[in-house]
């Protein structure tokens, strides 16, 4: 039964999207080497590759861009965005850069050295990507919960406190130059984490001393979630539950292409006055001057804005049984998705779908791919292609648990109706799903190979 729900917003501008043939759609594919993100947006009917920088901005945001203030150095927009974060986040620093990967690689590349380890309850590919390259070491320490993909319990995305500490013990503190969690917790289905779990995350790490940062592109999801499933935080409104969480932390690392609902930006926000120095040293250098990091100062504008119109409570109701709708159109196609559905996504169980596809055949890519051909629809894999990596400590091959192709909604941009032909799509997509058959690699590069890597049919 389809939740009742209505989008907070009418549409004042429109963005004509082509349809293309199953015919074409082939060879579109086959000159994409298999990879869907190589094939060009105008190619693409529905995307939902990826909720980053895809939103659709409201009047107030591009009216505030307007107002950008385009001096290099002391920007009055930096000010703008500076009281923002202060005001919604709490923290009394902020570094702007040009997305999330670049606030991870800032902070990282002053934190951590070869042969650290960095926890998180699930790192993000480019957070990975970024430690690996400094040649330290990405561990993923999410609850067990997370992997069941049926199994329906409020927090699937929080860190599993137990093996947090006692991985902690034995790695020694001296080797973790700083912990993460990641709100929601994107390569975990977009799971939300419990306040509880955040509070304990922080002492744990506090009693180590070990500096905590949050991954914070979803906060304003993962501050719905809290209040509408965590006993004590009904009665609390987002903006109190944002400021409680990052109050937990040092600091944070933060892609405003997702919940600042933005095209482009980042930030570092923190506390330490010594670590603000030495990040700067760094941005200069890599990203730019300090009050603007490689943005325009009408991106920081619009960045302030949007942190204001994430958190608003009738936006996120909305976010959230707008993605959960597409988790029923799916379901009833035939589709096991993994359940609960997240915040900005819904994930299908590839491996479940095509068990005749072992995990290093990529049955996610396979049905990604199948997305594509037959209705236009771009989707991508969160599995073997994407998260099959060498530790490069213990040299050991780490493997996803799960195979599964993420549907990605872009803020404000797609309506119901949108998602009820993907539901469509989803539907011939299982009928034909015997047919379906596995990839390989062809061509890779070592570090983030989904993006360009090229595949063929097995
Ligand atoms: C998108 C994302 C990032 C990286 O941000 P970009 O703006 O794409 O560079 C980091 N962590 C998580 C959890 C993300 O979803």
């Amino acid at each position: 039964m389809p939740i009742p729900f209505v989008e907070p917003f009418r549409i004042k501008m429109v963005e004509p999207i082509r349809m293309t043939t199953r015919e074409e759609r082939l060879g579109i594919l086959s000159r994409a080497t298999l990879n869907l993100f190589k094939v060009k947006a105008d190619d693409i009917f529905i995307d939902l590759l990826t909720d980053s920088g895809t939103n659709a901005m409201s009047d107030q945001q591009w009216s505030a861009m307007m107002q950008g203030d385009e001096s290099y150095a002391g920007a009055r927009s930096y000010y703008r965005l500076k009281d923002a974060i202060e005001d919604i986040m709490g923290f009394p620093l902020f570094i702007p850069t040009h997305q999330g990967r670049a606030a991870e690689g800032t902070l990282f590349s002053v934190m951590v050295k070869p042969g650290d380890v960095v926890p998180s309850n699930r790192h993000f590919d480019t957070t990975m990507g970024n430690l690996l390259e400094l040649k330290a070491r990405p561990v993923d320490l999410v609850v067990p919960e997370a992997a069941d993909t049926s199994l329906d319990a409020p927090f699937k995305g929080n860190m599993d406190l137990k093996k947090l500490e006692e991985f902690i013990q034995q790695t020694g503190q001296e080797n973790i130059p700083l912990g993460m969690l990641t709100i929601t917790n994107n390569t975990a289905a977009g799971q939300p984490v419990s306040m509880e779990n955040i509070r304990g995350t922080a002492e744990i790490y506090r009693k180590y001393g070990i500096p905590f940062f949050i991954d914070a592109c979803r906060f304003a999801e993962n501050a719905f979630f809290i209040q509408q499933r965590e006993p004590g935080y009904a009665g609390k409104s987002i903006k109190e539950i944002c400021r409680e969480i990052f109050a937990l932390v040092d600091g944070c690392t933060m892609s405003a292409k997702k919940d600042a609902i933005v095209n482009i930006g980042g930030f570092i926000g923190l506390r330490d006055p010594g670590l603000f120095e030495q990040l700067s040293g760094k941005l200069i250098l890599h990203e730019g001057f300090i009050t603007y990091g490689g943005l325009a100062g009408r991106d920081l504008e619009a960045i302030a804005q949007g942190l204001y119109e994430a958190t608003d409570a009738e936006y996120l109701k909305y976010r959230i049984l707008h993605t959960q709708y597409l988790g029923d159109v799916l379901e009833q196609a035939g589709m096991p998705i993994y359940r609960p559905t997240g915040g900005h996504a819904v994930y299908i169980n590839a491996g479940a779908v095509l068990p005749h596809i072992s995990p290093s055949r990529f049955p996610g890519v396979a049905l990604a791919n199948s997305f594509y051909i037959e209705g236009g629809v771009r989707t991508v894999e969160i599995g073997s292609l994407s998260f099959e990596h060498v530790d490069p400590v213990t040299n050991e091959n780490v493997v996803p648990d799960l195979e599964l192709v993420r549907l990605a909604i872009p803020r404000r941009v797609y309506t119901r109706s949108h998602l009820d032909y993907v539901g469509e799509i989803a539907g011939e997509v299982f009928a034909q799903r015997d047919r379906i058959r596995g990839l390989q690699v062809v061509e890779a590069p070592a570090l983030l190979r989904h993006f360009l890597a090229k595949l063929a049919e097995v």
